[in-house]
Formats: C-alpha cells, sequence, structure tokens
C-alpha cells in the first residue's frame, strides 16, 4: 500500500517503474530480451538463470531425527506469561512433547542442546509480505541481473529475524514457485510461504491504479521469465474468472485483490476499483476452489466494501477517517480479520531513522542497485516533506507524505478501536513494499502495536497463534504445543517484557532444521 514513494510514477506494491519498461528503448529492450533469454537457456531450462544466485552456497541446514531444547523459558503462543525451564522434545521436525525440565539421561539417543536461558518462541509469522520484490524502481540491465539475488537476500533476512513463515500477497508467480522450491528444500535459508502469487488488480485507467502504476507486461519473454505479471489486471467479469482460474491453476493459497477510491493527497484522483459483481466473481472463484480472498483497502471506504462483501482478510488500516462501530461489528459477526501493516504506514514519519537503517544494513539487506535507488527514493520522500507542495504539484502525487504523515494517527486509533472491540487483528508488515519495507524489520510492526498500549504478551499471540489461525495453519504452526511443526525461535532475554529481544534471534528452526544457531551448541 501507500509507500514512501514521492513521485508520481512511483509504485505501490512493487519496485518497478513502468516508465522504465515503457521507456526503454528497442535496442535496449532487445539486449535485456537477449540477456534474459541468454540466462534461461544457461540455465538448462530452470528458472533459476543467474550464477549470483549462489549467494546462498555457504550455508548448510543442520538438522538431528531427534533432539531435546533444554535450559530456556517458553512463549508458547497462546498462554500469556513465560514457562520457565522447560524442555521441548523435537523428533523427525515435529514437537513430540513440551515437559518441564527433566533428567536429560532419558535421552542419550537425543542431540541435547542447551538453550543457555533462552526465551523460546513460535516461530514469527507475517502474514502480509511481497517477498519477491526486487526493490528496484529504476530497470537497468544491471538491475535485473541482480534481481534474483534481492529475491534470496529477501528470503534469507526475513527468515534469519525469526519469521519461518510470510503470506505472501503479491509477487511474479514464477518468482514465487522458483525461490519457495528452494526455501522449501532448503537450497537457501527462507520462510514458508503462502502465496496469492499476482494480485487480481483494477485495470489501469488514466489515473494510476492500486497497486500504484506497477507495469503490465504483453512481452512473451519477459512474461515467460516472470511467470506472468506482478498484478493482473482484467476489466471484464470474465477476465477477471480467468485471471483467478490462472493463478489457482498456478498454485495460489489465496486470492487478493485491491479497492482504493483515490490516491493518497490532501487533493486526491479517482482510482479505479472493481464492480462489485467484480469482486464477487474474485470470491466465488475462491469459494470454488477453497481458498480464501484479501482485500486492500486503505481507506474506511474499502473497509466497508471488504466487510459488506464478505473478503476474509483485510491487508492496511483505513487512514482517511474512523471505521464505524457497525462496520467492525459485522466485520467480527462474519470471522474477518486484518492486518493493519502500520509499518508501511508510518514509515513517512521516521525518513531519517531510515535513512541510518539504510547506512548501516543497507549492504546486508540489498543488492547494490537496489540500495543505490532505495536510498535515492527515501532521500527524495524527504524532501518533499520539507517543503510547502503547490495544489498543482499534491494533485500530481500519487502518494503525498504529508498527507500519509498526517493520516497516521487514523490509523493508530482505528487499529486501537479494533483491538479494543476484540477484532481479529493479525501482524503483517507489508515488507517488500518497494521503499523502506526492508525484510528484518519485522519487529518494528510489533513495536506500532506496543506504542497503542497493547501487552507484549498480546501482540506476540498475535504474531504467532492468531496469525496461524488467520492462515488456517493453526494445527501446524503458531504455537509450541504437541503435534506442531518444530518452528522455533530462541532469544536472549524475554520480549514479553521487552520487545528489543526480538531484534537479534540467535537460533531459527523451521521444520526442525537448524536456519541459524549462533550461541549454541551442537552436534
Ligand atoms: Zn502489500
Amino acid at each position: 500500500m501507500g509507500g514512501q514513494s514521492a513521485s508520481q510514477e512511483r509504485f505501490e506494491e512493487f519496485g518497478e517503474r513502468a516508465e522504465g519498461w515503457a521507456a526503454m528503448d528497442r535496442r535496449e529492450f532487445l539486449r535485456t530480451t537477449a540477456a534474459v533469454s541468454a540466462g534461461l537457456l544457461a540455465g538448462g531450462g530452470a528458472l533459476s538463470s543467474f550464477p549470483e544466485v549462489g549467494y546462498a552456497s555457504a550455508w548448510a541446514p543442520l538438522s538431528f531425527p531427534r533432539l531435546v531444547l533444554y535450559n530456556c523459558s517458553l512463549f508458547d503462543g497462546i498462554q500469556g506469561h513465560l514457562q520457565r525451564d522447560k524442555m521441548v522434545v523435537v523428533e523427525e521436525g515435529r514437537i513430540r512433547a513440551v515437559e518441564p525440565r527433566g533428567d536429560l539421561g532419558a535421552f542419550s539417543h537425543y542431540e541435547t542442546v542447551d538453550l543457555g536461558g533462552r526465551t523460546l518462541l513460535p516461530g514469527l509469522i507475517d502474514n502480509h509480505v511481497h517477498i519477491t520484490v526486487p526493490f528496484i524502481n529504476r530497470v537497468t540491465l544491471g538491475a535485473i541481473r541482480q534481481m534474483d539475488r534481492q529475491i534470496v537476500k529477501n528470503f534469507h533476512s526475513c527468515v534469519m529475524g525469526g519469521v519461518t513463515t510470510v503470506r505472501d500477497v503479491g509477487g511474479f508467480p514464477a518468482k514465487v514457485i522458483e525461490f519457495r522450491a528452494m526455501a522449501d528444500a532448503n537450497e537457501i535459508p527462507g520462510p514458508r510461504v503462502i502465496s496469492s502469487l499476482s494480485p487480481i488488480a483494477a485495470r489501469k485507467g488514466d489515473d494510476l491504479g492500486a497497486p500504484g502504476s506497477a507495469p503490465y507486461f504483453t512481452n512473451p519473454v519477459i512474461k515467460w521469465f516472470l511467470g506472468g505479471n506482478y498484478a493482473e489486471r482484467p476489466t471484464r467479469v470474465e477476465e477477471i474468472e480467468e485471471a483467478c482460474d490462472r493463478m489457482i491453476a498456478l498454485g495460489a493459497q489465496w486470492l487478493k485483490t485491491l479497492h482504493q477510491d483515490h490516491t493518497f493527497s490532501y487533493y486526491p484522483r479517482p482510482l479505479p476499483n472493481h464492480s462489485d459483481e467484480g469482486y464477487r466473481a474474485i470470491l466465488a472463484k475462491g469459494r470454488e476452489a477453497g481458498i480464501k480472498c484479501a482485500l486492500h483497502e486503505p481507506l474506511v471506504s474499502g473497509f466497508k466494501k471488504g466487510v459488506d462483501l464478505g473478503f476474509h482478510t483485510l491487508e492496511h488500516t483505513p487512514c482517511d477517517g474512523e471505521i464505524p462501530d457497525a462496520d467492525i461489528e459485522k466485520f467480527m459477526k462474519q470471522g474477518m480479520a486484518i492486518m493493519p501493516t502500520m509499518v508501511v504506514q508510518g514509515d513517512v514519519l521516521i525518513t531519517d531513522q531510515l535513512l541510518e537503517l539504510l547506512e548501516t544494513h543497507g549492504e546486508e539487506l540489498l543488492v547494490p542497485e537496489s540500495l543505490e535507488q532505495i536510498t535515492a527514493q527515501v532521500k527524495e520522500l524527504k524532501a518533499l516533506q520539507s517543503r510547502d507542495l503547490s495544489e498543482d504539484e499534491q494533485r500530481a502525487l500519487h502518494y503525498e507524505p504529508r498527507y500519509s504523515a498526517d493520516m497516521f494517527a487514523n490509523v493508530q486509533a482505528n487499529v486501537k478501536k479494533l483491538v479494543a472491540m476484540g477484532a481479529d487483528v493479525g501482524i503483517g508488515t507489508d515488507i517488500g513494499n518497494p521503499s523502506t519495507q526492508l525484510f528484518g524489520r519485522y519487529p518494528d510492526e510489533l513495536r506500532h502495536f506496543a506504542a497503542l498500549g497493547i501487552p507484549n504478551a498480546d501482540i506476540l499471540r498475535r504474531a504467532t497463534s492468531l496469525n496461524a489461525r488467520i492462515i488456517e495453519r493453526q494445527d501446524r504452526i503458531g504455537s509450541i504445543e504437541k503435534g506442531r511443526e518444530a518452528d522455533l525461535i530462541a532469544v536472549r532475554g524475554d520480549p514479553l517484557a521487552d520487545l528489543r529481544a526480538l531484534d537479534r534471534v540467535d537460533v531459527v528452526m523451521k521444520g526442525g532444521i537448524f536456519v541459524k544457531s549462533e550461541g549454541v551448541e551442537l552436534g
């Protein structure tokens, strides 16, 4: 949603500028196409085409068929307090028992891992990301060549920060499928990915249509390389149905669409949406396939629309006013959930800190091309905020930073109200939104909740067991209980007392496999 974009051409949900492709002259285009094709052929037909993807070759996952984690406190994802001195038995990737610390002698055939008093939690879940976004706005040959490496970095930063499952709500199908498979096979470190593949967006009209001005490729080589488009842009109901069928056939586990009446500005321009009939067609296709539907709705009108039509999840928080009680009550009655994505909506207020983050961690999180482009973007955003814009300038922007900054109080008030009324408010970051939503920033979303006075234990329950229920995986992940997948993280300190404990995750286990094990002895 409304990112840190500072200019008219900026995308909302994807880091490429339509103009980049459109403006590419014919020669450059042919060269690019040839390079892409050559890379694909060199890859032996596999889509993993660039040698730079060897990024993670030094990484070796460690697994033991039977192990016991001991000397730890436990936040099980459900109870609101830490359980002291516990022991977790893991067999074949699953949690077999959670017990008070007992005699380790009974586990002589097990690998025993001393967690040194750390706190063990369920792997964190991020219910709104764009994990294949390359953080690139200006499309150059170098940028294209670095794209896969950036995606590997996204997967890496995400899981190393303790996020073991993400729901991806928009990306290039081929990239999602390719890298998800690599992460599932532990060829690269990465989270479990549940994906909608391409969102079913409305067609771009004269006005920029959400998601921003993300390009719609018609070139068959590029489409083949990316597996389609960042967003599908059907118009007629039959086209909408066809796009849904295509995503479902490709393996979409969710359907995502968007509703946004206007740009983020005090002088808003209208944006295209589907008709109610179109939205109903998406919901019907989801029902038919047994999958749920998400609606991007950063404005109050979108929240109402999502509730009226019966979407399953709403994405982002209405920023242009207060959500009426009656709509929240109906939302709750229908068993809906919302991912507020306060990180993406609040980043406009912290551009200086973001520039510092890029300076200190940029190289770790981004490939060179992305780092350069994102840094330029944040500087542009900051510059835009520091001067008074004319009405014409404001009208021309798809995203007016001062408007979004001023609206953030509405976002906070709405999240507070939803939580107070007992709504299912999950945790989603919109990381992958192209400006500054860098993977690894998950704790920032938790801090936004804490700033509203919500207790840490409740926030962490949302981040784990509630998020798992929202994506219908509560029987497999989101809690430390017998029978669940061994998706576990360990941190020093007590995150229930201080969320900063999550800024540094020492141990990450996904399905019983150690993705990361810093400061603990294995083997
Ligand atoms: Zn998003």
